[in-house]
């Protein structure tokens, strides 16, 4: 059946009336359906397909938010009339997006002879999925057959261990342990007598499970039973039949990965423009000339565009839409430092067939202590919409309660939610756009893309190549960034050296997560500008008492260092103050 009568086929399973064209296996979906859901659910009914490469779905639904597009548009088109004659460098390489994939990307190019901008709209780095998820770095059991995700995942998994140790990020191998218990294989209980049941989960799905992690290049798997599941997890639900432990797990605090990553990428020769939006490009022919922003034009002769949730609005301002992003957010809860004890692994209850679109979520430690529970999985139409509503708070509780039963849920000190950038063939978009010659896709980074971020930008670098980008060995390029020092970590007599040096080492800001006086002029030296993105370097402000006691002493330091009056202090920048997207200006 050719590509044509296989959508036909499927479009015919919805009581619409949908049209669609295809060009180069890419599907445009045309028509209206009664709701959002019917929205999603037709991409990706579409996406599915073998042979489509893309489905931008351009389907309305009831209650479109037309007037809102409208009005987004029209802002963008004069920001570009204004800017576009404004002409601020000439660039080899320039990214779009300052999150995990734009930075690492950024870096790993920064170690050629090339020049690079990366531009941001936001006040920091890292202000989009890559601040909020669970800062797994999954081991790529979960990634099906024949995609980008399964093939980057394993590898990027395996690359942490010196990315980490040169950027001086703190990363740990804690490993997964999956139970498998009595609601396993809930759905199949019906067609089981009870021990066939119990055998087939206990003795059967484990190994099917192993199996598919080895076929995707996972070393170690184990399976335990018995006893042996609560040494490895004291406190997992004692009815636990059997368990997965995949030790490649590992965990990390990934805002400081980005800032790391872009430090290390700035350190190196590459521009970072923080408040800097993309409203359109300066194209010649099949090639994108300029990438025109909110301060100015940037030359260009290579795009890449790693702009997450908004990828699909880049591309089409380039004529490159290939793809639309069904945004699908994740909220998570965070629990006190106090229970750190509780849980020594990423730990989940395994479920089959496991839920829609996610890897199902579970329970993990922080790399600093805290212990998260989530995310859920929910299709939004608001791309920025990360609300947490009260019943998604229950939904969490209600779905990981049966990992650990007796975890005091009271000590939930924080609740937040990303949104995750899936397109609707749900798989790693990673590749030259059809229509637009120097033009780089780097979409639908949804998650594993925290853990398979390294293997990520060596493959876009692969495709750069060869697109024509020349590569020549930055000779100067260091792969070495030094962490801001962390009293926390320090010994007493390190401690007391450090105050001899400056008495401001013992000038204690934040008590929770004890964060000295010298910390916070450290990430203000190394750019920092608002509450929030001293927190994010410092974590001042993160503990239990989450700011209460040390907001206003580090917004008394932040006008100090900066020179500015105390009440222009903001928790994050507004894109009025503190404009950071000066040429070159530290992050
Ligand atoms: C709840 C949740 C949990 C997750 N957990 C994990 C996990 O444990 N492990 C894992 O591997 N993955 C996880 N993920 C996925 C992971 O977070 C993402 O794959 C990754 O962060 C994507 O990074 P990114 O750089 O592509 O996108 P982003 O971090 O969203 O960065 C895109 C950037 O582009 C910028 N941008 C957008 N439009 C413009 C414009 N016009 N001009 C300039 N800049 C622009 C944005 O401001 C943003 O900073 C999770 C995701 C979520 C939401």
């Amino acid at each position: 059946m050719d590509l044509k009568s296989k959508i036909e086929k499927v479009l015919k399973k919805f009581p619409y009336n949908i049209s669609f064209e295809i060009r180069d296996n890419i599907v445009f979906l045309y028509g209206e359906v009664e709701s959002y859901q019917d929205w999603v659910e037709i991409g990706l009914a579409v996406g599915k397909i073998k042979g489509v490469e893309g489905v931008v779905n351009k389907i309305k639904w009831k209650g479109y938010p037309e007037e809102k597009i409208r009005k987004r548009e029209e802002r963008r088109r004069k920001l570009y009339e204004e800017n576009k004659d404004k002409i601020i460098g000439e660039y080899d390489v320039v990214i779009i997006g300052g999150g995990v994939i734009g930075t690492i990307i950024a870096r790993e190019l920064s170690k050629y002879k090339l020049k690079i901008a990366l531009l941001e709209k936001g006040s920091d780095v890292s202000l989009g999925a890559s601040k909020a998820n669970n800062g797994m770095i999954h081991p790529g059991v979960a990634p099906p057959k024949n995609t980008l995700k399964r093939k980057l995942n394993v590898k990027g998994n395996a690359m942490y261990d010196r990315l980490c140790e040169e950027l001086g990020v703190r990363f740990k191998r804690v490993g997964s342990l999956w139970l498998i218990t009595p609601r396993t294989l809930q759905k199949y209980r019906k067609y089981l007598p009870a021990p066939l049941y119990k055998f087939v989960s206990a003795y059967v799905f484990p190994y099917i499970v192993k199996l598919k992690g080895i076929r995707n290049g996972v070393k170690g798997i184990k399976v335990i039973r018995g006893k042996k599941i609560f040494e490895y997890e004291p406190k997992a639900t004692r009815d636990a039949w059997a368990a997965l432990y995949v030790p490649s797990t590992g965990i990390l605090d990934p805002y400081e990965l980005v800032v790391a990553l872009a430090e290390n990428a700035q350190a190196n020769g590459v521009e970072i423009h923080l408040n800097t939006e993309v409203v359109g490009f300066i194209k010649q022919e099949d090639k994108v000339k300029g990438v025109v922003t909110t301060k100015g034009t940037f030359l260009t002769r290579y795009v890449v565009n790693a702009a997450g949730v908004y990828a699909d609005e880049i591309a089409e301002l380039a004529g490159a839409r290939e793809y639309t992003i069904h945004p699908r957010k994740g909220v998570i809860l965070l629990f006190d430092k106090a229970l750190k004890n509780w849980v020594r692994h990423c730990v989940a209850e395994l479920r089959f067939p496991a839920p829609k679109h996610s890897k199902g979520g579970g329970i993990n430690p922080s790399i600093h202590g805290n212990i998260l529970w989530g995310p859920t999985a929910v299709e939004i139409p608001d791309k920025d919409d990360t609300s947490v509503h009260r019943e998604e708070i229950y939904e969490v509780l209600e779905r990981y309660k049966n990992i650990l039963p007796e975890f005091p849920t009271n000590k939930l000190i924080r609740y937040f939610a990303g949104v995750r950038a899936p397109t609707f063939t749900e798989d790693f978009i990673i590749r030259p756009a059809k229509w637009v010659r120097n033009f780089l896709h780097v979409a639908g980074i949804q998650s594993p893309g925290l853990a398979s971020a390294p293997a990520i930008a060596e493959y876009a670098i692969e495709q750069l190549k060869k697109m024509g980008l020349k590569l020549e060995p930055n000779p100067n390029f260091n792969p070495r960034r030094e962490p801001i020092p962390t009293i926390n970590e320090m010994s007493l007599e390190e401690l007391n050296a450090k105050i001899k040096e400056d008495p401001r080492w013992g000038n204690i800001i934040c008590t929770c997560e004890m964060v000295s006086e010298m910390e916070i002029v450290e990430a203000i030296k190394r750019g920092a500008k608002t509450l929030d993105a001293i927190k994010r370097r410092t974590r001042a402000g993160m503990g239990t008492c989450q700011g209460s006691y040390c907001t206003l002493k580090i917004a008394e330091i932040l006008s100090r260092e900066l020179g500015v009056p105390l009440s222009e202090i903001v928790k994050e920048n507004n894109g009025k103050l503190f404009d950071g997207a000066v040429r070159g200006e530290k992050l």
